[in-house]
């Protein structure tokens, strides 16, 4: 067949499915016109835009099902879409596939302040779970700073992380019931109200599986009593490498903040031009420490904790005096990554984790990076738990820079495997950190991963060509990534 005759075969076959999907939803809930499709062809990672084929957009989860069915019958694949915040094109869209928006999902079913639990839709905001929650002196507490926009499905999808998940836990810490639906539209219900399930943990599979396994149309959610009182200090470093080894002090003592954020001097300038949130910009680094229970335990912690930091080198130390000043010391942080995103045309985010006692040699490590590709890097991070976030600053419009961007992202990745680390924290693998899969996981493991896969979507129409690459495209990676002389996957064919 030509271009031509497929590009027509194609249409047809689109406008056929959208006459089924509007069989049983609203004519404007199926979008297939290009103005219509565009704001939907890529997610935080703009970087890579694909027009979807078709847009869907559900409001039951009757229609749900019935559009999984109708999608599994005719062999078509499905992406799923919470708010689209997600920075590693999780949800980028197919040419030849749904995507399956779960924005008109967005409603709270229950606040349960007896059993303190929320029962909510995929695409409630996760900053409104805690509003909705506030009423009651409650709050749900993983927090990514993208809270105001991204959904509580894209959080499940992503195992997403936060501030306050260094003491509160990341997002499969505070679920404790998932309905999701398989790809022939099968409703499954996993955990509840209550804290364990026997059998296999499947509430933990699904939580970071990134759209791959199921549609997750409802959650049970842990909420938490506010705590009396928070405190923030913030400590001024000369030299990243000491607020490096500081935080690892930290977390050596035993004692456990709520939440532990560092940002090296090119964060704190940007943050403070953008959030004026009175931070020190001759800095070299500051590190946001966050303190909360009652308050006694509050005012031993902050104690203990600033003898430590100024042992540790830090040049001062403040703490916040009431409610206003500790919320301004985290206006900086919170807005840190639109403030460097004024810095340069393009930014790039990246995300990997690594254990927390080799920061002050990973951040030197991304130092020479930089210098070597000549590629500004400014880090704002959730150090307490080791996941870095440098963003590479580029110009997407100088030929060959997105490529070099890439390259340094890939390196950054690369070493904190290398230093016994992972190659995302919290914003998942999607398309952006395929290739580093391959050297995280090895042949056996990635088989696995496959097997699982397989379990739950046997024909691979769930969010294809995501998250964990073909043992083939790791030949091919393999091949550009020969470690030692030894050839990665060797039984394969290279092309
Ligand atoms: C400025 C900024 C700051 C950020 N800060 C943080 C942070 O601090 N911590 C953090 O963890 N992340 C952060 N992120 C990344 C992002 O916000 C999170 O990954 C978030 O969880 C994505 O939610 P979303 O609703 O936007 O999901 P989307 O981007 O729409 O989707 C993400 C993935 O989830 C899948 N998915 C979505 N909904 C469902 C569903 N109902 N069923 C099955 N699969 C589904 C999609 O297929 C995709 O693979 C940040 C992003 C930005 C832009």
């Amino acid at each position: 067949m030509s271009t031509a005759q497929t590009s027509l075969a194609s249409t047809a076959l689109r406008q056929s499915l959208a006459a089924q999907l509007r069989e049983f939803m609203p004519r404007s809930s199926v979008l297939t016109e290009e103005e219509d499709l565009r704001p939907y062809e890529c997610d935080g990672l703009s970087a890579y835009r694909r027009l979807p084929w078709i847009v869907a957009l559900p409001e039951t989860v009757e229609q749900v099902g019935r559009l999984l069915r109708l999608c599994s019958g005719q062999n078509i694949p499905v992406v799923a879409r919470g708010a689209g915040t997600g920075l590693s094109g999780g949800a980028l869209p197919l040419e030849d596939g749904v995507l399956l928006s779960l924005a008109k999902f967005n409603r709270i079913l229950e606040v349960d302040p007896a059993n303190r639990t929320a029962t909510v839709q995929p695409g409630v905001r996760n900053l409104a779970i805690s509003e909705a929650a506030a009423p009651y002196g409650m709050y749900y507490a993983p927090d990514p700073s993208s809270q105001l926009a991204c959904s509580i499905g894209g959080n499940v999808a992503e195992n997403a992380g936060g501030v306050h998940c260094l003491k509160y836990g990341l997002t499969v810490h505070n679920v404790t019931g998932i309905k999701f639906m398989t790809m022939d539209g099968e409703l499954i219900t996993l955990g509840g109200k209550a804290l364990d399930l026997p059998g296999y943990d499947l509430l933990a599979l699904m939580t970071g599986s990134e759209g791959m396994l199921g549609v997750m149309v409802e959650f049970t959610v842990k909420l938490l009593p506010k705590p009396e009182r928070a405190q923030v200090m913030l400590a001024v470093f000369d030299e990243i490498e000491k607020a490096g080894d500081a935080v690892a002090a930290i977390i050596a003592s035993g004692f456990l903040p709520a939440g532990l954020e560092m940002m090296d001097n090119l964060a704190i300038r940007a943050a403070e031009a953008y959030a004026k949130a009175g931070y020190p910009v001759e800095a070299a680094a500051i590190l946001l420490c966050e303190l909360d229970g009652t308050s006694e335990e509050v005012s031993e912690g902050i104690a203990q904790i600033r003898t430590l930091l100024l042992k540790q080198g830090a040049a001062e130390v403040r703490v916040s005096r009431d409610e206003a000043d500790r919320l301004r010391m985290w206006a900086g942080r919170k807005a840190a990554f639109p403030a460097v995103g004024r810095l340069s045309p393009d930014y790039y985010c990246m995300d990997g984790t690594i254990p927390r006692k080799h920061l002050a040699r990973v951040l030197r490590r991304i130092s020479d990076l930089s210098k070597e590709y000549g590629l500004a890097v400014a880090n704002v991070f959730h150090a307490g738990d080791g996941n870095l976030h440098p963003l590479i600053l580029y110009n997407a419009n100088k030929p060959g820079e997105l490529e070099k961007t890439e390259e340094l992202g890939g390196k950054i990745l690369e070493f904190c495997i290398e230093v016994g680390g992972t190659v995302t924290g919290e914003h998942g693998v999607g398309i952006e950190k395929i290739n580093q899969m391959c050297l995280q996981f090895t042949r056996a493991e990635l088989e696995q991963f496959h097997a699982l896969k397989a379990a739950f979507d046997p024909r691979g129409l769930l969010n294809p060509g995501k998250a964990v690459p073909t043992l083939s495209r790791c030949a091919e990676f393999g091949r550009m990534h020969v470690h030692g002389g030894k050839l990665v996957y060797p039984d394969l064919e290279r092309f």
